[in-house]
């Protein structure tokens, strides 16, 4: 595919102090644009300088949400920039724009498209251990008419932002709570995908758990609302008895996570024992109340792992592995970072170099 390219003559000044980088609040020079048009086709491939992507006031987009997206990241390292299973993320952006009515992306052009803007804007790659470029592939309708249907003009786009480490200070357990109020997905919805609409939704019980001091929940299913899918936006993995289990995605309500994937296995592959099935909330809490409950962690794209250092059901709090990284927890974050930062062998074929 040619991807037309219009550098910017006005590059904006780069980031002095990569320690302060935070997450997603600064853009590089140049994006990729797309357009579906009904007819044609994805069409038009160009890198253009970042700014503004003008649409109507009535684009299908800002009133019916049809739009997903992706996350993903860039790593520079002793042999170049590297991505991490971007074919992943191609086939999954391609299962929820199916779920959403929105027309596949090949997945070459997908991974052509990421590559090609991530060489264009390489100066941006950060250089300390633990920073990366995270990729932000999205799509939306912008059809101009108030119809609901599904749309016929389309955008692909894709931005970038340099990141700093997402724990500054070294890995840090969080505070969860088990959510009891809201729900972020059902079977037939929409969780097994990275709609946009899951995150809008999902905002209010995070604006409660961080009004009473804890940093995420834990979602339960929305039907029973007794079986463990999420935490926040990650996916969740527990360490019971020595054994490591995580829901099983057969329910379709939660999202199959390129870190959970990676996850299983890594710890597969070093001979540990994991488990991908149905977990009652009360299961854990008799594991916990007999000792058995040994960790807790979250997994995805921008924390790697992140371990739960408390969890929270009712009155029942559950303080875990004393305040510190649970050795699972721990390991998996040194060897997928070791990995993805080329300072380990990568028995798996997982780095894919951008040159
Ligand atoms: C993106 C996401 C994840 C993690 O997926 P990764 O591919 O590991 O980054 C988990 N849960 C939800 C709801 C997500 O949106």
């Amino acid at each position: 595919m040619e991807i037309k390219k219009q550098l910017t003559t006005a590059p904006k000044t780069k980031p002095a102090d990569e320690s302060k980088l935070g997450f997603g609040k600064i853009f590089t020079d140049h994006m990729f644009l797309m357009n579906y048009d009904e007819g044609q086709g994805w069409h038009d491939a160009r890198i253009v300088p970042y700014g503004p992507i003008p649409m109507d006031p009535s684009a299908m987009c800002l009133h019916y949400g049809q739009a997903d997206f992706e996350g993903m990241k860039a790593y520079r390292t002793s042999k170049g920039i590297q991505l991490f299973r971007p074919y992943e993320n191609a086939k999954r952006l391609n299962v929820s724009n199916d779920r959403l009515c929105i027309p596949a992306i090949d997945e070459e052009v997908f991974v052509q498209a990421v590559k090609e803007l991530v060489k264009t804007d390489a100066d941006w790659v950060p250089h300390n251990y633990g920073t990366s470029l995270y990729i932000r592939p999205f799509v939306f309708a912008v059809d101009p008419m108030l119809g609901v249907h599904p749309a016929k003009h389309l955008i692909f786009a894709i931005i970038c932002s340099p990141v700093g480490a997402y724990y500054a200070a070294g890995l840090a357990p969080v505070k969860i709570y088990v959510e009891q109020n809201y729900v972020r997905a059902v079977t037939g919805g929409t969780g097994f995908t990275k709609a946009a609409a899951n995150y809008a939704i999902s905002l209010k019980a995070q604006d409660d758990a961080s009004k009473q001091g804890y940093e995420q929940v834990l979602w339960l299913d929305g039907v029973h609302r007794k079986y463990i899918e999420e935490v926040g936006a990650m996916n969740v993995m527990f360490v019971v008895d020595g054994e490591v289990i995580t829901p099983s995605l057969d329910r379709k309500s939660i999202l199959g996570g390129i870190t959970r994937k990676s996850c299983i296995e890594l710890l597969r592959h070093k001979g540990y024992k994991v488990t991908e099935r149905d977990i009652e909330i009360d299961e854990l809490v008799k594991a916990y109340d007999e000792g058995k409950f040994d960790e807790a962690f979250g997994t995805g794209t921008a924390a790697v792992i992140s371990p739960i250092g408390e969890l929270k059901y009712g009155d029942k709090v559950m303080p875990l592995t004393g305040g510190k990284i649970g050795p699972i927890s721990q390991m998996l974050y040194d060897s997928l970072t070791g990995i993805q930062w080329g300072k380990e062998p990568d028995p798996f074929g997982w780095i894919v170099p951008v040159e």
